[in-house]
């Protein structure tokens, strides 16, 4: 099983989710539970992530959720300070790497 992406919100974890299952990927949410709504920046941890459970569909996870993301762009991607991948504007954290570009920034 491998981590696909920390989401910033459980509405982007369900979007990619269902994504994900309509190409017959498995994967599950963690975190699920924890994420509430707050004004602050929630910590990394308690940030849902997506697993893949099956690792030969880790690839393919990715670029549906690359393919996907790049459907609806409204803003200014970002580069990724840590790993430099180029994220769009509405990630609040890293797709790959699950960094926050902006964090006391
Ligand atoms: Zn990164």
């Amino acid at each position: 099983m491998k981590r696909l992406i920390n989401c910033d919100s459980l509405f982007q974890a369900g979007h990619i989710k269902n994504i994900l299952q309509q190409a017959g990927i498995d994967c599950l949410i963690k975190n699920e539970q924890l994420s509430g709504g707050l004004g602050e920046i929630p910590f990394l941890d308690c940030l849902p992530e997506l697993w893949i459970l099956r690792n030969k569909d880790f690839e393919r996870a990715q670029s549906l959720l690359k393919s996907s993301c790049n459907a609806n762009i409204s803003g200014t991607p970002w580069g990724c300070m840590n790993c430099g991948e180029r994220n769009e504007s509405h990630f609040a954290v890293c797709w790959k790497c699950g960094i926050h570009d902006s964090i006391n920034t």
